[in-house]
């Protein structure tokens, strides 16, 4: 059990009539050097310390925005995709409750939840879709629709692949009946709309969240943390780097245009920046 600390907090923003908060599945911890791509640790270590196994910890941060039509969710956390020896491997470390009870504990009813939105399918993004009820996976939102690209979903449900590893098809199964599939970028539900970056997946999908000139976007793994803003400091995680670098060529600009409110999964100690172009460099300032 993680203590509680300011880490762990789940702070709320503004998106003109959209109330956006960023909830706290927990911590998850992966191979710094994987994290950071061609970045030399030397680098990156100054902004993210390694622990003994070379590994960073990271958060996972889904969203609850409250939408004028309704709630929607967006990602899912690890949830209880992981399980057995994994659990070490992967450092994973949740507070323990399943993302209907952390929407509970913000006083929105789960069963009001219409729709849950995930940027692509790797298990620390969607594990946390489905709980476990009698050993048996059941959709944490019964009278929600789930949506994610197509071609996502059909490389989960195919396996194999360079990153068959990150998929935990067991636990995205039971959703079949209730997903709505897409095919690339375009409108989700009223304020919330799709743009495929490519890059992290062969089919991930950055998710706008819009109340006229008020914006903020999520970054799935486009943006894991606040020292991944740096355009080419793209983790080797990632499908293709090289498609996540022209996604960010293309959004950078028009993040910092439009001042978008930036929701960064995978930070340890910030929820949402916002970008700020230094010259030729990319900064950012913390948000929540
Ligand atoms: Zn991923």
């Amino acid at each position: 059990m993680t203590p509680a600390s300011p880490e762990t907090s789940t702070p709320t923003v503004a998106i003109g009539a959209i109330k956006v908060t960023s909830l706290f599945d927990g911590w998850l911890s992966l191979d710094g050097g994987a994290m950071f791509g061609v970045v030399p640790k030397t680098l990156w270590e100054k902004k993210i310390a390694a622990d003994a196994l070379n590994r960073i910890r990271m958060s996972t941060r889904p969203l609850l925005v409250r939408t004028p039509q309704g709630p929607v969710v967006i990602e899912a956390g690890v949830g209880q995709s992981i399980t057995g020896k994994l659990v070490q491997v992967y450092g994973i470390d949740r507070p323990g409750l399943s993302l209907d009870e952390q929407v509970g504990a913000q006083g929105v009813n789960p069963d009001e939840v219409r729709h849950v939105v995930l940027t692509h399918l790797h298990f620390d993004h969607a594990g946390g879709c489905c709980k476990l009820v009698d050993d048996k996976y059941v959709p944490c939102f019964p009278n929600a629709t789930y949506h994610v690209q197509e071609a996502e979903w059909d490389k989960m449900m195919a396996g194999g692949g360079m990153q068959r590893a990150s998929y935990v098809k067991p636990s995205l199964e039971p959703l079949r009946s209730q997903l709505k599939l897409h095919a690339g970028s375009g409108p989700v539900v009223h304020g919330i709309r799709y743009d495929l970056t490519r890059g992290h997946t062969q089919n991930h999908a950055v998710v706008w969240i819009e109340d006229g000139e008020h914006n903020g976007c999520f970054m799935g793994d486009l943006i894991e943390t606040s020292a991944h803003v740096p355009m080419p400091w793209i983790s080797a995680y990632d499908f293709c780097a090289g498609e996540s670098f022209k996604a960010r060529e293309r959004l950078y600009p028009e993040f910092a245009r439009r001042k978008t409110l930036l929701f960064i999964y995978h930070d340890p100690s910030l929820a949402a920046l916002r970008l700020l172009r230094d010259g030729e460099k990319w900064e950012f300032e913390k948000v929540s």
